[in-house]
This record gives C-alpha cells, sequence and structure tokens, in this order.
C-alpha cells in the first residue's frame, strides 16, 4: 500500500509509522512476555589492566535470547523497556544474575553495570542495588555504576544523591560513553567520578583519524590532571593499545580482547586460568 501511494508522500510516512508502532507493540508484548521467562541475561566483555595485561573484571551487558527472535542487543530492547517503564525491574533482575555468578570468580575481578538515565529518576535506586548487594552476598567493592552524562540532565540533585549513596557504600561510579551527546565538562564537576569511559566512536578511529587521536589525548589528559583514572572502549587492534598506555589509559576493553561472552563462556574461560573459586561453578562449567 505504501508504494501504491507513492505520490501521496504524507500517507506513505503514516502507513509507516503505523508498521512501526506495530513493531512496537508486538516487541513490548514480548518482553513482557520474556521476563518471567528468564530470557533476559548477562553477558560479559572482558576489562584488561593496561599496565598490566591482566584481567581486571567485566562489564556486564544486558542480552536478550528470545527462542522467537534470538540474540538481541540492548540497544532494541532497552529504549522500549524504558518508555513502558519496565526498565527498573528488568535491569535489577539482571544485575542480580550477574552478582550471583561475579561472587565465584577471583575477588579481584569487578564487574561494571550500565544504569540508564530513566534509573537514575528512581529516589530508590540506591537502596535497591545495595538491597541486591545485600541479598546476593557481592562486595560493594567490586561494582561500579556505569552511567551516561544524559542522566544528569534531567534531575541533576536527585542523581547526585543517588551517587552519594552509591558511594559512601563502597560502589564507584564511571561515567560512561564520555564525549558524545550532551558533554559538558561541568558534569566532571558535578559528580565524583572514579573512572571516564571515553567512547568506542573516538577509541576506534584514533589511528585513522587525527581528530579522534586529538580527542582521546585531551580526555586523558584531562583524566590525568582530575586524577580520575580512564577506561577506553573499543579496541579492536593491537596498535591502538600501545598509543593508549603511553597517555597514561589505565583500562581498556573491546574486540580485540574479546566479544561479549555468555556466562558459560566466562565459566570456561576463568576455569582454564584458575579464576573460579566456587566449587559449584567449576561443576556447571565442566558440565556445559
Ligand atoms: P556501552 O555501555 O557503551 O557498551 C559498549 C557497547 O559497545 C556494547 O554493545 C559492546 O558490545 C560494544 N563494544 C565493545 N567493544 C567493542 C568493539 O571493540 N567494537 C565494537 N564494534 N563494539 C564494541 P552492546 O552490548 O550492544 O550494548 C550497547 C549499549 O546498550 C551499551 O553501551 C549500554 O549503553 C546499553 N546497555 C547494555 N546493557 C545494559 C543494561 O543492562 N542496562 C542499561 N540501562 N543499558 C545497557
Ligand atoms: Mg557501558
Ligand atoms: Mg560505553
Ligand atoms: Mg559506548
Amino acid at each position: 500500500a505504501a508504494k501504491k501511494n507513492g505520490r501521496n508522500g504524507f500517507c506513505w510516512f503514516e502507513n509507516g509509522m503505523e508498521v512501526e508502532l506495530r513493531t512496537r507493540n508486538s516487541l513490548e508484548a514480548d518482553i513482557r512476555a520474556a521476563i518471567p521467562n528468564d530470557e533476559f541475561v548477562p553477558y560479559f566483555e572482558q576489562q584488561i589492566d593496561l599496565r598490566t595485561g591482566e584481567l581486571a573484571g567485566f562489564e556486564m551487558l544486558a542480552r536478550w535470547v528470545s527462542p522467537l527472535r534470538g540474540l538481541i542487543s540492548p540497544d532494541e530492547f532497552i529504549p522500549v523497556a524504558e518508555d513502558t517503564g519496565m526498565i527498573g525491574d528488568l535491569s535489577l533482575s539482571i544485575i542480580r544474575k550477574a552478582m550471583l555468578e561475579a561472587k565465584g570468580w577471583d575477588p579481584k575481578l569487578t564487574i561494571s553495570v550500565n544504569i540508564s538515565p530513566v534509573q537514575l529518576k528512581d529516589p530508590w535506586l540506591a537502596q535497591k542495588i545495595v538491597k541486591l548487594l545485600v541479598e546476593t552476598g557481592f562486595p560493594a567493592s567490586r561494582l561500579e555504576v556505569e552511567i551516561t552524562e544524559s542522566s544528569l540532565f534531567k534531575n541533576l540533585s536527585l542523581a547526585q544523591s543517588i551517587v552519594g549513596s552509591l558511594k559512601n557504600q563502597g560502589i564507584k561510579i564511571a561515567l560512561d560513553d564520555f564525549g558524545t551527546g550532551y558533554s559538558s565538562l561541568s558534569h566532571l564537576r558535578a559528580l565524583p567520578f572514579d573512572r571516564i569511559k571515553i567512547d568506542r566512536s573516538f577509541v576506534s578511529t584514533m589511528l585513522e583519524n587525527s581528530e579522534s587521536a586529538a580527542i582521546v589525548s585531551a580526555i586523558a589528559g584531562l583524566g590525568s590532571s582530575l586524577s580520575v583514572p580512564i577506561t577506553a572502549e573499543g579496541i579492536e587492534q593491537q596498535d591502538i593499545i600501545d598509543k593508549l598506555r603511553e597517555l597514561g589509559c589505565t583500562k581498556g576493553q573491546g574486540w580485540f580482547y574479546g566479544q561479549p561472552m555468555s556466562i558459560d563462556n566466562v565459566r570456561k574461560m576463568l576455569a582454564e586460568r584458575n579464576m573460579l573459586i566456587v566449587k559449584k561453578s567449576a561443576n556447571i562449567a565442566e558440565r556445559a
């Protein structure tokens, strides 16, 4: 029908919107059904200490393992979960799974979790995260919470109070995707970040593109002047690592080190390195 009415731009547009809305409604319905079905799971991307080359921990990245739709990226379901009020519970349930899993790892390994701007509007967020730590027995000192600058726009004072409560518990706070979106250097002053993450769009292009290289180097300089350690995301090549090290970036992650892994694959990797401390998890890994 869209093509038949091709001369009528308005009609074509409307039909397109209708299709989009229908897809979105069915996506929403599928997400609701998938939650009790346990289809949302944590995947883990390695984070490397660039000074030693050792594994420092993992960033938890949510995945929807849907029997109907396959493996679905958070870029598809997080926005829908945000718009429909599902994000809070959904996110915490995946973080809970990650904590239960990471409890069985070498205690020097940390996990970083992503918090949506929508979640930062919940005055109980800090209490909810602390409750998860208590329930799972995962130590606060091994948890890092990643927030983006867009979170700080809507309600800075609420964000400050949530971040303050999290930090009081010993949880670290990272500023994610720095340099993209509505960046403002004043955000660095408004909140006591423990870490800044340089966005992949700058890191992955820094060898070919001199603007990217300048931006990475400026952020690294800012980190060192402010004494805030830097993580570089999106490392895809070896050559970039040397450059990042020279600039003083302390951590790195990206597909050069490995793509995000399922729980089973993390267990296998850690078992080979003698970094699984819980016997039960090791046995599960052997069976898998
Ligand atoms: P992010 O936090 O910036 O995470 C990094 C994203 O870049 C991940 O995509 C990761 O797989 C991808 N990536 C990392 N290294 C490389 C690389 O070397 N090359 C390329 N091409 N890509 C790389 P992913 O997992 O699709 O996540 C996308 C975004 O979804 C995340 O961006 C984060 O903002 C959001 N997200 C993921 N999990 C959660 C969650 O549990 N809650 C919330 N609120 N957001 C989440
Ligand atoms: Mg992140
Ligand atoms: Mg990021
Ligand atoms: Mg990013």
